[in-house]
């Protein structure tokens, strides 16, 4: 047998363990009700912070910064745990449920049909490969891959990446707009998502706190919130020193399993605090191997999946903390900033 069909062999294998974890669990792959409560449970959190912001904002300055933040909070983890997985098809076994839940980003203001290409299809597709995975091609901004070509300004990318992370829902609908230039359905689906935003974010924030100079703290202090957040969750994972990135002529000899775990890094897998809030995304290595299954299984998996790999000699990356994570991807742009 040749190492490419033990290789893929061993994938099979290791779904076939999961599949057993999940014929014995009490809860369903998709659409468990515990999923359907948390997501009650953190929309409803929304929508009081939301609320919350703008009647104690119309009151205070102090009440408005801190309650504004608060609903950047809030919509992000209504993001990583609803919109995340309706993108993914594993909120429910129905897919108008999928549909609606993966929509949820419109209210902050971006398509679905284009995230689902760019997060679901094209980075999913190839974690870590230059030229087809847009979350570590960033254009002339950033350099976070070696083939990625290199400018003066890169050297110092450690220090600008956090203001920008925090202007990435800003950042949303222009590059939406001009994403969706050519294809009518990808305008209409922009069109909603803008109205929406300005909506939410600017005319029912106009009326409760009246005042155009509250409104525009609301909508700044909530967007750095959201876009810092949702970038430090989703970039360090694949852009990191300890995972691997590739260029494409590399992944040929490469599988699909061996590829999704050398290009990612959990955080701190079996942190129930991390799950919860993160909606799974500390336990990236399962959720890239197993996108179709509900993120409320995957502590449960994610030690399978760890001791499958080590008895395999496939490289599991791991950080014990988020921090450790974190600062791990500073220093990694920091040096790929440096490098020619
Ligand atoms: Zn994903």
């Amino acid at each position: 047998m040749t190492k490419q069909a033990n290789l893929q062999e061993n994938i099979m294998n290791m779904r076939a363990i999961v599949e057993e974890y999940l014929q014995g669990s009490n809860m369903r792959a998709q659409g468990p009700w515990q999923l359907y409560a948390k997501a009650s449970f953190i929309f409803s959190f929304l929508i009081i912070t939301y609320f919350l912001a703008l009647y104690f904002g119309s009151k205070s300055y102090i009440s408005l910064l801190v309650l504004s933040s608060l609903y950047g909070f809030a919509m992000a983890i209504v993001q990583f745990n609803i919109m995340h997985d309706g993108s993914h098809r594993s909120f429910s076994n129905k897919e108008w449920i999928n549909k609606i839940t993966s929509s949820i980003i419109m209210i902050a203001g971006a398509s679905p049909n284009l995230w689902r290409i760019k997060h679901v299809k094209l980075h999913h597709g190839a974690p870590g490969v230059f030229g087809t995975d847009t979350d570590i091609d960033q254009g002339p901004i950033f350099r976070f891959h070696k083939d990625s070509r290199s400018r003066w300004y890169h050297r110092y990318q450690h220090l600008y990446a956090l203001p920008l992370y925090c202007c990435l829902n800003l950042y949303w609908t222009p590059r939406d707009i001009y994403l969706a230039r050519k294809n009518k359905e990808l305008r209409m689906d922009v069109f909603i998502a803008i109205s929406l935003n300005i909506i939410f974010q600017i005319i029912i924030p106009l009326i409760f706190l009246q005042n155009i100079l509250k409104v525009i703290i609301f909508f700044l202090v909530y967007s750095f919130t959201l876009g810092v957040i949702i970038s430090l969750v989703f970039v360090p994972a694949h852009t990191c020193n300890i995972v691997r990135m590739f260029s494409k002529s590399e992944c040929d000899n490469l599988d699909f399993m061996t590829q999704q775990v050398m290009a990612t890094a959990d955080f701190n897998p079996q942190s129930r605090l991390l799950n919860f809030i993160t909606g799974g995304l500390n336990n990236q290595v399962t959720h890239h191997l197993f996108p179709w299954i509900c993120h409320l299984h995957y502590p449960n998996i994610q030690p399978l999946v760890e001791k499958f790999c080590q008895e395999h000699n496939i490289q599991y990356h791991k950080f014990p903390s988020f921090s450790q994570g974190i600062l791990d991807h500073f220093r990694y742009i920091r040096m790929m900033g440096k490098s020619e």
